[in-house]
């Protein structure tokens, strides 16, 4: 089955992903009036949220990114490892984690715990789908996109075997068993 043969059903079309970051940059714009907050990328999935996200703050920031491995419930400590960590020291920042997706909010959690350690004026997260009904911890979400059903989605930078992050909308996938043929 060939990639574009494979999606499935679009759940948020571009134009209503592009309408919503431009709502959500209007709100962090006006809640950081006054401040220059760090903006953290979580690689891979958030970086195109990011880069739509960072033009609709009209407050000076500056932009960080890291990467973590994904959370499997495999591994019973729920610990997950940073495979790549900020550039930058984010001690007395403002400082916001942007993030593709929360699901059982564990990755988040870990996430939260080791930033907070770094003593940062303050710590929010902003993500553009949040699968609630998947929560096993509870994450405090200031920002977030959209409400997602308990259904794996690709699109706007959420990939399926590192394809289809390029899709300028959110979807399914028919059949999530096998790589695309591309
Ligand atoms: P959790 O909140 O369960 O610890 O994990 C959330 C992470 O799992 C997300 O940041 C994302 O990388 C990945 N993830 C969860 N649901 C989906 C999905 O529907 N599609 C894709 N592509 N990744 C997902
Ligand atoms: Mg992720």
């Amino acid at each position: 089955m060939s990639a574009p043969e494979n999606i499935g059903e679009v759940l948020f079309s571009a134009e209503r992903i592009q309408d919503r970051v431009r709502e959500l940059g209007d709100t962090i714009s006006k809640d950081y009036k006054g401040t220059d907050p760090v903006l953290i990328c979580m690689l891979r999935g958030a970086a195109i949220f990011t880069g739509d996200l960072v033009r609709s703050i009209s407050v000076p920031l500056t932009l960080d990114f890291m990467a973590i491995s994904n959370y499997t419930s495999g591994e019973s400590s729920g610990a997950v490892k940073i495979l790549k960590d900020l550039e930058e020291s984010i001690e007395a920042r403002e400082v916001i984690v942007v993030e593709d997706i929360v699901a059982t909010g564990l990755t988040l959690s870990y996430l939260l715990r080791s930033l907070q350690a770094r003593n940062p004026a303050s710590l929010k997260v902003c993500t553009l789908l949040d699968r609630v009904v998947a929560r096993i911890i509870d994450v405090p979400l200031a920002y977030r996109g959209f409400e997602l059903p308990d259904v794996f989605v690709v699109g706007y930078g959420l990939d399926f075997q590192q394809h289809y992050r390029n899709l300028p909308f959110i979807c399914t996938l028919k059949s999530e068993t096998r790589a695309p043929e591309l």
